[in-house]
């Protein structure tokens, strides 16, 4: 992976891409735009190209040790601040899912430190809009005065959160909706992985070809229980209906499919974000049965 893989975003890579081509680099991002658009793999990506060994152009090897170690999340000079990383680094479970002045005056520390093995220290600091009063003003603080060879990103998808003198001292970088055609694109290459992966997932492999047993017909009933069984574990509903567009649909009914996924937006409402899975699953494999009994293949 590089910024080659990025996805949909082609102005934000080509701005970023400009800034390493340039040697303009600059202290603070953020990048900002609609949940799951692809700021923080883009962000991670980003970090690869600025400590590459062997970067080409802008973009990472994506295999020395630098981008390895960062795509491990294991780069002593990437820090990656989201709910996870707090936890770990304050030892309590937090239910408010705040980033708290503790954890930012740690970064503070850790800024000042010289880098352990690259050229920049990055912090990626994700969901910025939960940062703490005192905690965002401890932050615009290191963001006045930044330690040289810091590059700070700050991840969010709600600028107008964020207070304003600390928008104000970071370069913003817009992250777009994904568009019909990119969704589609990714779309399919979940449906095209899954098989792999739940093949060798023997758990998810086990449990689906136990659901698929209970599909031979599309009847109403099956969907309806089916629906009602996979809404429970949201990834094994994922692995279901992609494994099941991908063997029962012939080709040309596949791309009627993702067209009805996309155009009614679940997709993108239901698997990204928290809705009501079962309604989802039943709807599309309604739609699955409709299509393949239009076509006489039921
Ligand atoms: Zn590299």
């Amino acid at each position: 992976m590089s910024l080659k893989n990025v996805l949909g975003q082609k102005q934000a890579v080509e701005f970023l891409l400009n800034e390493i081509r340039t040697n303009n680099v600059k202290h603070s991002y953020i990048f900002y735009g609609v949940k799951g658009v692809g700021k923080k793999f883009t962000a991670i990506e980003f970090a690869k190209s600025l400590l590459c060994d062997k970067p080409t152009n802008g973009y990472s090897c994506d295999i020395c040790s630098h981008c390895e170690k960062i795509s491990n999340n294991s780069h002593p000079d990437v820090i990656v601040v989201d709910t996870d990383y707090q936890e770990r680094l304050l030892g309590k479970p937090d239910k408010q899912k705040n980033i708290k002045i503790d954890t930012i005056r740690y970064i503070k520390e850790q800024a000042f430190l010289a880098p352990y093995f690259g050229k920049y220290k990055i912090f990626i600091i994700d969901q910025a809009e939960t940062l703490q009063k005192e905690a965002a003003n401890s932050l615009l603080k290191l963001l006045e005065e930044p330690p040289k060879n810091c590059v700070f990103i700050l991840i969010t998808a709600s600028l107008g959160v964020l207070p304003k003198t600390v928008v104000s001292r970071c370069e913003l970088i817009k992250f777009l909706p994904f568009t019909k055609e990119v969704l589609k694109s990714l779309l399919k290459k979940e449906v095209d992985e899954v098989v792999f992966s739940s093949m060798e997932d023997t758990i998810y492999a086990e449990k689906i070809a136990e659901l698929e047993k209970n599909l031979p017909n599309f009847n109403i009933y099956e969907i309806q229980g089916l629906a009602e069984e996979l809404k429970k574990d949201k990834n094994l509903a994922k692995y279901f209906i992609c494994r099941v567009i991908n063997r029962i649909l012939p080709d040309g009914l596949k791309e009627e499919i993702y067209d009805f996924i996309l155009d009614s937006e679940s997709y993108l409402k239901e698997f990204r974000y928290n809705i009501d899975v079962g309604l989802l699953i039943e709807t599309i494999l309604f739609r699955m049965r409709t299509l393949l009994c239009n076509k006489n293949l039921l």
